[in-house]
C-alpha cells in the first residue's frame, strides 16, 4: 500500500514507520518537525519507498499520487509539549484531522486516527474500557489535548457515517521507548534522564497516582493490527499492568543501580489519579496484547539514553 502517516517524525510515528517499511509498504510523512525530529527516521535515509514532507497537517495538502491508507499521528503528546503548544494542539487535532480525513476521502483510502487515554479524563472508573465516556474538563490547561482528540473522534465518526469512510479510532495509552524526547518532560524519559545526570528525580504529588506503561514495539504491533481490520469504533492500544509513579521511579533507580533521591513538585492541575486500559476488545478483535514488561522496557530505554 501507499501509506500517509502525519506526524510520522515523531516518537510513535517514526517506529509506525519502521514497521510498515518492514512489511513492505511505501510511506509517505507529513510533518512540521514541531516536536518530532528527522533523527528518528534517518535509518531510512535514501529509502526510495519513504518520501518525506516537511508541512504542517493544520493547513490542507494534495498528494497527486494514489494514496491507499491514511494514518494521523500529527500532535505534540506529552503534557508539556501540548501546554508549550497549545493553539498548535488545537489546530492538527480539528484543522489536521479534517484534512487528513479529506485527502481520504479524495483517494477513496482507508483511514486511522490516533486517539488517546486522555480522552477519558481524570477517569472515575478503572480500567478504562471503551464505553467508558470520560471525565474531562473542558477549560483546564489539559483540555487543549484531550478535547482536540475528543473532536477529532466525533470528526472521523461524522465522515464514517456521512461519507462511509472506511475509518478506524486508537485510543493509545501511556507508550514509552526509544526516541522518546529526553526533555518532553514525562515521567519514563524525566525519571531516566535524571538517574543517569545524578539529578533527584521529581515526583509530581505524592506519587501515588497511577499509570499503565507500554513498550512502542508492542504497541506498533496493534496499530499494525488495527489497521488491517475493519473495526470501526474505538479500539484501547496499552498495557493493562498498572504501576504507582512512585514504582515506577523505584525500578528506574534499581536498574541503574542508582541511590539518587527524590524530590516531591505539586501535582500538575487535573492530572489524571488513575489510569489502565481494559484491552478485552483489542485482545478479541485483533488477537494482540502486550508481551514486553515493564522491567524489561525499561532495560532497553534506559540502554537506549545512555547512547543517545
Ligand atoms: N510525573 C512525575 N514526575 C515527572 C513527570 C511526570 O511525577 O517528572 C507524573 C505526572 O504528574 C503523571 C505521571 O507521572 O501523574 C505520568 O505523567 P506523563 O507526563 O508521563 O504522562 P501523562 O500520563 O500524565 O500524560
Amino acid at each position: 500500500m501507499k501509506i500517509v502517516l502525519t506526524g510520522g517524525a515523531g516518537f510513535i510515528g517514526s517506529h509506525l514507520t519502521d514497521k510498515l517499511l518492514a512489511e513492505g509498504h511505501e510511506v509517505i510523512i507529513i510533518d512540521n518537525l514541531l516536536t518530532g525530529s528527522l533523527n528518528n527516521i534517518k535509518q531510512h535515509e535514501g529509502n526510495p519507498k519513504l518520501r518525506f514532507i516537511e508541512h504542517d497537517i493544520s493547513d490542507s495538502l494534495d498528494i497527486k499520487e494514489k494514496v491507499d491508507f491514511v494514518l494521523h499521528f500529527a500532535s505534540p503528546a506529552s503534557p508539556v509539549d501540548y501546554l508549550k503548544h497549545p493553539l498548535e494542539t488545537m489546530e492538527v487535532g480539528s484543522l489536521g484531522t479534517f484534512n487528513t480525513l479529506e485527502m481520504a476521502l479524495k483517494h477513496k483510502a482507508k483511514y486511522l486516527m490516533a486517539s488517546t487515554s486522555e480522552i477519558y479524563g481524570d477517569p472515575a472508573v478503572s480500567p478504562q474500557k471503551e464505553d467508558y465516556w470520560g471525565n474531562v474538563n473542558t477549560i483546564g490547561p489539559r483540555s487543549v489535548y484531550d478535547e482536540a482528540k475528543r473532536f477529532s473522534e466525533a470528526l472521523v465518526m461524522a465522515y464514517n457515517r456521512t461519507h462511509h469512510l472506511n475509518t478506524r479510532i486508537v485510543r493509545i495509552f501511556n507508550t514509552y521507548g526509544p526516541r522518546m524526547q529526553k526533555d518532553d518532560g514525562r515521567a519514563v524519559p524525566n525519571f531516566v534522564n535524571q538517574a543517569l545526570r545524578g539529578e533527584k528525580l521529581t515526583i509530581f504529588g505524592d506519587g501515588k497516582q497511577t499509570r499503565s506503561f507500554c513498550f512502542v514495539s508492542d504497541l506498533v504491533e496493534g496499530l499494525y493490527k488495527l489497521m488491517l481490520s475493519e473495526e470501526h469504533q474505538p479500539v484501547n492500544l496499552g498495557n493493562p499492568n498498572e504501576f504507582t509513579i512512585l514504582e515506577l521511579a523505584q525500578k528506574v533507580l534499581k536498574i541503574l543501580d542508582s541511590k539518587t533521591p527524590l524530590t516531591f513538585k505539586p501535582l500538575p492541575q487535573d492530572d489524571p489519579k488513575q489510569r489502565r486500559p481494559d484491552i478485552s476488545k483489542a485482545k478479541k478483535i485483533l488477537d494482540w496484547e502486550p508481551k514486553i514488561n515493564l522491567d524489561e522496557g525499561l532495560q532497553k530505554t534506559i540502554a537506549w539514553f545512555k547512547q543517545a
